[in-house]
């Protein structure tokens, strides 16, 4: 994978990168399923809450009805506009009466006067409802597809039916209707056309125009988009972000452990196990690639005396000199290492054993002549060295450690402060 998209110690912690991706998915499902119930939850608040504007609607129309049909109907001034009812007249009603004074009024039975309240109400804010009958008497009131099909879901036993209509001509709809059972009221109008009381006679529908609170609940379900969006990004940032730090931050660790697993604390130099790994390293390229490869076994003198005398703090010291100076004293492919109390290895591949005692010979001076300070005394140090060079074959590591371990042996038998060569 990319490690533009993943930190480079991802490649080593997989198990992180596997950690981080479930996370990442449990998350995302969580908000996924948070936002799809606010989101299914925002078409049922709207159908619930436009059921109880019709329903109210419904109940209104009702007792407006009822009061009507209480009075036996009411009478309405006869003005220019107002007609008389002439279903009232076809029932043998006459509908009209005059007053003293000259003015006549004609009856508003209930059927009437909920549809001229209709018109009214359509006309104003674009709520209508209306009375609707399989056996209408007035043709207006004759039920469209829907109304017809709500009517035989009544006749069933169901007392409400509702729905939203999305595109109309009149934009969002939406339907209520409820039915209306056969009662003394409606008989007389009614009674010919063979209805009991209590049987449903008709439906009370009413359709409101729906566009705002569709529009302000589409508006909704964008925000709650746009917030689950935001909140997955976010919250993917964070996790991804701080996975991120805690991925560096193991790494960092890590090499500091691997560091201070390879590092001799007081010298700072490769500890035994490493220089080793290091020498076996190179003794592998040396033989695949015939290239030579030079030993220097290095080993202060007379170090005893040292920390006898001037304490083992001070021996400390030394120790951290002398491997400073012989740092600076190589080059840069030589390796450096302490293999043994005041003992030090060389590995330097690619040298030959001229070039191999010159680097001992150097190393040796470099030391002798780098004084080191012990209160206002100047103290000099020396060391032997013993060099090993890899000779064909030599089919082991060791038998190279052996022979500059000799050699050391000899230069500190042959008097010290000296370089050996075998
Ligand atoms: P030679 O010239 O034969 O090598 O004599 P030497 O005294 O250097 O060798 P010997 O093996 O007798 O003594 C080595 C001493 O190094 C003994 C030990 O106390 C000391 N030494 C080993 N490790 C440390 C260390 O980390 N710090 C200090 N200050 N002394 C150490
Ligand atoms: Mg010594
Ligand atoms: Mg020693």
């Amino acid at each position: 994978m990319s490690t533009h998209i993943w930190p480079k110690p991802f490649n080593y912690f997989s198990n992180v990168k596997l950690f981080l991706v479930s996370l990442c998915v449990i998350l995302s499902l969580f908000v996924i399923a948070v936002a799809y119930f606010l989101y299914s939850r925002t078409d049922s608040l709207l159908l619930l809450r436009v059921r109880e504007q019709a329903a109210a609607y419904s109940d209104l129309i009702n007792y407006s009805k009822l009061w009507n049909y209480d009075y036996g109907g009411v009478y309405v001034e006869k003005k220019a506009g107002v007609d008389s009812n002439t279903y009232l007249k076809k029932l043998g009603i006459n509908p009209d009466v005059r007053a003293e004074g000259g003015r006549t009024f004609t009856m508003r039975n209930h059927a009437i006067m909920i549809k001229e309240i209709s018109l009214r109400s359509e006309k104003e804010d674009g709520v209508r409802f209306r009375i609707t009958s399989l056996k209408p008497i007035d043709k207006d009131n004759a039920p469209d597809a829907m109304e017809r099909e709500a009517l035989g879901q009544f006749e069933k036993g169901k007392n409400e039916v509702y729905h939203l209509e999305r595109q109309t001509d009149k934009g969002p709809l939406f339907h209520y209707l409820r039915p209306l059972y056969a009662e003394q009221s409606c008989l007389e109008c009614h009674r010919s056309q063979g209805y009991k009381i209590g049987s449903v006679m008709g439906a009370l529908s009413v359709t409101i125009p729906v566009v705002t609170l569709i529009r302000e609940t589409d508006t909704d379900k964008l925000m709650i988009v746009a917030a689950t969006i935001g909140t997955i990004g976010l919250l993917l940032g964070i996790t991804y972000f701080l996975t991120w730090r805690l991925v560096l931050n193991l790494d960092m660790a890590q090499k500091h452990l691997k560091r201070l697993a390879s590092t001799d604390e007081l010298t700072g130099l490769k500890n035994r196990r490493q220089i080793m790994k290091r020498l076996d390293e190179e003794y592998q390229r040396a033989i695949r690639l015939g290239e030579p490869l030079c030993l220097i076994m290095l080993d202060l003198d007379h170090f005893k005396k040292i920390n006898d005398t001037y304490g083992h703090p001070f021996g400390d010291l030394v120790l951290k000199c002398v491997a400073g100076h012989m740092k600076k004293a190589l080059r840069r492919y030589d390796v450096l290492g302490r293999i043994g109390g005041e003992e030090f290895l060389i590995v330097s591949p690619g040298t030959t054993r001229e070039e191999a005692v010159v680097l001992a010979q150097r190393l040796r001076s470099t030391v002798e002549m780098e004084k080191i300070a012990y209160e206002d005394k100047k103290v000099t140090i020396t060391v032997s060295c013993g060099v090993a060079f890899l000779y064909k074959g030599d089919d082991n590591v060791e038998i190279l450690l052996k022979r500059a371990d000799s050699a050391l042996y000899i230069a500190k038998q042959e008097g010290r402060n000296r370089v050996v060569a075998i």
